[in-house]
């Protein structure tokens, strides 16, 4: 079997390697490179950056977008003014990429791990509601970890491999528990629930442009937010929150230095503008896969209903570990490199004691899956 996986992903790409995820750079990017060089104006802020965001918050139907040094730093900050304090727990998944549990633990907070649906791979729903309705209590009017004592300050899903996870579901049930809802939406530029685009349906949710990522700066991420107070305060920490003024340098709080500079922005103009583009080729290639291993003992993750998925990164289920293993190891072997997904985060010794409820489907399906090759193919 695993032969006429390799043979199907060799038919995709033409390279001798073929990397997980490479980026393409086949739009104006030069061009607005050269003009951004040219300007002077490469550093934090100008034009470049103004457009930029334009062109997300019009593509997500977000109000505002605020654009960053990286996703990390993005989703640290959207947490932080999401109310996330120090020494409370925030909600979130444990099969995920380090940075979600990295950037609660930069406010001082707690990752507490619920598990993903299988359908999605995001966070389940019906794990969010049993923990809530049987763990939690209301105190000092505050919603608490009845266990620890601690209070649950937000909810943090993410869009595993670019597919929408149950949010709609998800935001409603942080409404009725009054928990503030920040999205992970790293993976899922290009991704929609119900034509509602993903990052868009909590107080705030967050991008990466990463080099990996569907569309990238180099380094890169944004806030998307539909409120205005929230989005100025975002702009404002993250320009060392100074005050406007022609001459002095006046702050007035600690704040950061975490805007994009205006020539990540100029790359990041021309990748959006090819944005439709690239998921209209990540589709096709997820059709391609489906369509060949449908033959094969194998699950290809797919689309959940209702959802249009940028199929960011394709992604095998097999038996057992050890086919994932063998599967992977032979693979690499031939210069195809597939990968495992990550490893849940309960797993790894930084956050091995942090608060967790049962996790059997994250445990399975960190098991079995493996991602396959996933860049947006060179046509002519
Ligand atoms: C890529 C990614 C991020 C942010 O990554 P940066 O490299 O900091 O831009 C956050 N969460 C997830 C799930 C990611 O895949």
């Amino acid at each position: 079997m695993f032969e006429t996986i390799f043979a199907l992903i060799r038919n995709q790409f033409p390279q001798d390697k073929i990397p997980l995820h490479e980026p393409r750079f086949v739009g104006n990017e030069q061009a607005y490179l050269a003009e951004c060089i040219a300007s002077t104006m490469v550093s934090s802020v100008g034009s470049f950056v103004d457009q930029f965001e334009e062109a997300v918050a019009s593509y997500t139907g977000s109000q505002y977008a605020i654009a960053m040094v990286n996703g990390t730093q993005a989703l640290f900050l959207a947490l932080k003014l999401a109310g996330v304090s120090p020494g409370s727990e925030v909600l979130t998944q444990s099969l995920t990429f380090v940075a979600t549990a990295n950037a609660i633990s930069y406010c001082g907070a707690i990752p507490h791990f619920l598990d993903v649906d299988p359908e999605t791979l995001g966070l389940s729903p019906l794990a969010l509601k049993k923990y809530l309705d049987e763990q939690t209590e209301i105190s000092n009017g505050q919603r608490i970890n009845r266990t620890s004592g601690r209070p649950i300050s937000a909810c943090l899903p993410m869009h595993t491999c670019g597919h929408p996870c149950r949010i709609a579901e998800l935001a409603e049930i942080c409404r009725t528990y009054e928990i503030p809802l920040v999205e992970d939406a790293a993976e899922s530029l290009g991704s929609f629930l119900q034509g509602q685009h993903t990052g868009t349906f909590g107080l705030l949710g967050t991008l990466s442009f990463n080099g990996n990522k569907i569309i990238t700066t180099g380094g890169g991420g944004m806030i998307l937010t539909d409120n205005q107070e929230l989005a100025t305060a975002a702009r404002h920490l993250t320009t060392t929150a100074k005050q406007a003024h022609p001459y002095e340098f006046i702050h007035d709080e600690i704040g950061y230095n975490f805007r994009m500079p205006n020539i990540n922005a100029a790359l990041g103009l021309a990748q959006i503008e090819r944005l439709p583009d690239f998921v209209r080729q990540k589709r096709q290639l997820a059709t391609n896969y489906r369509q060949a291993l449908a033959a094969l003992p194998v699950t290809f993750v797919d689309e959940p209903p209702d959802c249009q998925s940028n199929f960011w990164l394709n992604t095998l289920l097999f038996d057992s570990a050890q086919q994932k293993t063998s599967f992977l190891e032979q693979a690499n072997q031939r210069g195809i490199f597939a990968r495992s997904l990550w490893r849940p985060m309960h797993q790894l010794k930084i956050y091995r004691n942090c608060p967790q409820e049962a996790l059997p489907v994250t445990e399975n399906i960190y098991q079995r899956a493996a991602s396959i090759p996933s860049s947006v193919r060179i046509t002519s």
